[in-house]
C-alpha cells in the first residue's frame, strides 16, 4: 500500500497549486479574537500574535458577538448542555434546533426549514437524495465545491453554464432536453469569489421552460441583499416559492455553524428521513442552535438597517479601488474581488497586505480554476471609514509594487 507521503505527492501532481505554495505561511493562522472588522492572529512560525483589519471573514454583520447573541448560548448551555449527542431524527433534535427552524422559515417567508451539520453537507445531502444516475444537474460554471460534490455523490449527469449567462443556460437546457429524468439548475446568489449577483429571474425562466427545478444558494446573500437584508430573493421582489430549494448556512452572518434547506414542507419532509447528512449525523449544539435562533431574530428586527450599512462601506470601497483603475469582478455585495492569475504577484501582494496590517486571503485552486488567482475582501459592517481607506490605499500601493494587471478580466472557462 502507499504511504501517507507517496498519496500526497500523487495528489500534488494532479493539483499544482499545492506544490506552488511556498510553506503554508499564508494560510492556517491561529485566530487569539473573535473574526469582526478587526482580528488579533498569529501566522505558523511566528511568535507574536498580530492584529489586523480583518477582511478574510464572511461574518458580514458582526452579530457574533452582540449581547443577545450571547444571553442566548450561555441560557442554552445551562438548560441543554454543550452536546446534541445524537442524529436529529433519534435523539438530537432540541428546543433550540426548533425554535431556530422557525425563525429561518420565517426570515424566508417559506413553509419549512430542516437544519444540517453545515452548509456544505446541506448542499450534498440535498442534492444526493434527490438526485439518481437518470438525473442532470445544470450549474453555473463558478458554483461552490459543495453542489458539483452533491451531484457527484448522487451519480447525476452534471453539466455546467457559462458563469452568470442566462442564454448558456438556455442552451445547454435545450442540449440536453430529454436526456433525465428531473434536471436541477443550481446558482448561488451571491459569488463570494467574485462578489457578482447571478441573474435569478432570467436564469428561473430558463429553468422553468425547461421544466427544471431550481436551487438557490443564499450563503452570501442572507444579511446582505434585499431591503431588509433577506436575500436574493428579496433583492428581486421574487417570492420565496418562486424557487424550488434555497439552502443556506449559519456559518456566515449567522454567527455560528450549520446549514438549512427552507422552502416547500414536503421537500423538507422529505429530507427529514431521505438526506443521509442529516439521518446520520448528529445535529448541531443546541447551544450553537439557540445561538443562531438570537441572529435571526436581530436580522429580522436590524436586517434593513445592517444590511444598508454594509452595502455602503463595500461601495466606499469598491469605489476607492475603481478610482484606480481596478477592474472589479463584481457589485452592490459584501464582496469584493479582483483577478491576479500571476501566482508571485499574488503571494507578495497578500504578504504586502499582511505587512500593512491588512487582512485577507488569496484565493486559489480550489475555490477558483487551476490557472486563476484573485485577492478577495469580505467586507464587514462595523469596519470605519479609516480602516477602509488604509486597506484601499495598500492595495493600491501593491497593485503597483508588483505590477498586478488590474484589467484583467477571469479566465473564462470555456
Ligand atoms: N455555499 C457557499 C456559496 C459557500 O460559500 C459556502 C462556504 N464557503 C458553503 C455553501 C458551505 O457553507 P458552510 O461553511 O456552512 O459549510
Amino acid at each position: 500500500m502507499s504511504s501517507m507521503i507517496e498519496l500526497a505527492q500523487r495528489f500534488k501532481k494532479q493539483q499544482s497549486v499545492y506544490s506552488r505554495l511556498p510553506s503554508m505561511g499564508q494560510y492556517y493562522p491561529t485566530l487569539h479574537s473573535p473574526s469582526r472588522e478587526a482580528v488579533t492572529l498569529r501566522f505558523r512560525g511566528h511568535d507574536e500574535s498580530q492584529s489586523f483589519v480583518n477582511f478574510a471573514s464572511s461574518n458580514y454583520l458582526s452579530i457574533n458577538k452582540r449581547d443577545e447573541v450571547k444571553s442566548a448560548y450561555l441560557a442554552a448551555f445551562d438548560e441543554f448542555g454543550s452536546g446534541a449527542n445524537g442524529s436529529p431524527v433519534l435523539s438530537g433534535y432540541y428546543a433550540p434546533h426548533q425554535k431556530l427552524e422557525a425563525a429561518l422559515t420565517r426570515l424566508h417567508e417559506t413553509e419549512d426549514t430542516v437544519l444540517f451539520s453545515s452548509g456544505y453537507c446541506a448542499n450534498l445531502s440535498l442534492l444526493a437524495a434527490l438526485l439518481g444516475e437518470q438525473d442532470m444537474l445544470v450549474f453555473d460554471e463558478a458554483i461552490h465545491g459543495s453542489i458539483i460534490d452533491g451531484g457527484k455523490l448522487a451519480h447525476a449527469k452534471l453539466r455546467s453554464f457559462r458563469h452568470n449567462d442566462p442564454d448558456d443556460l438556455r442552451q445547454v437546457l435545450q442540449r440536453f432536453r430529454g436526456q433525465a429524468e428531473l434536471t436541477i439548475v443550481a446558482t448561488l446568489g451571491i459569488f463570494s469569489m467574485s462578489g457578482d449577483i447571478a441573474p435569478v429571474p432570467d436564469l428561473l425562466r430558463h429553468s422553468k421552460e425547461y421544466g427544471a427545478l431550481f436551487l438557490l444558494d443564499e450563503a452570501h446573500s442572507v444579511g446582505v441583499l434585499g431591503a431588509r437584508g433577506r436575500g436574493t430573493l428579496e433583492h428581486f421582489g421574487l417570492a420565496a416559492d418562486s424557487v424550488d430549494f434555497c439552502v443556506g448556512t449559519l456559518s456566515k452572518t449567522l454567527a455560528g455553524i450549520g446549514g438549512y434547506v427552507t422552502g416547500k414542507r414536503d421537500t423538507t419532509d422529505f429530507l427529514r428521513f431521505a438526506a443521509r447528512a442529516h439521518v446520520l449525523s448528529a445535529a448541531i449544539p443546541p447551544t450553537t442552535a439557540a445561538g443562531c435562533a438570537a441572529a435571526v431574530n436581530i436580522l429580522e428586527d436590524e436586517g434593513a438597517v445592517l444590511s444598508a450599512r454594509l452595502r455602503r462601506n463595500a461601495d466606499v470601497f469598491r469605489g476607492r479601488l475603481r478610482e484606480e483603475g481596478i477592474r472589479l469582478l463584481g457589485d452592490g455585495t459584501g464582496v469584493a474581488a479582483f483577478s491576479v492569475p500571476d501566482f508571485n504577484k499574488l503571494w507578495g501582494a497578500t504578504q504586502f497586505l499582511f505587512d500593512r496590517g491588512v487582512f485577507l486571503n488569496p484565493v486559489l485552486y480550489p475555490a477558483v480554476r487551476n490557472d486563476e488567482g484573485r485577492l478577495r475582501y469580505y467586507l464587514n459592517v462595523a469596519h470605519t471609514a479609516e480602516q477602509l481607506a488604509d486597506a484601499a490605499n495598500a492595495t493600491c500601493e501593491a497593485v503597483r509594487k508588483f505590477g498586478i494587471d488590474v484589467d484583467t478580466p477571469p479566465t473564462p472557462k470555456r
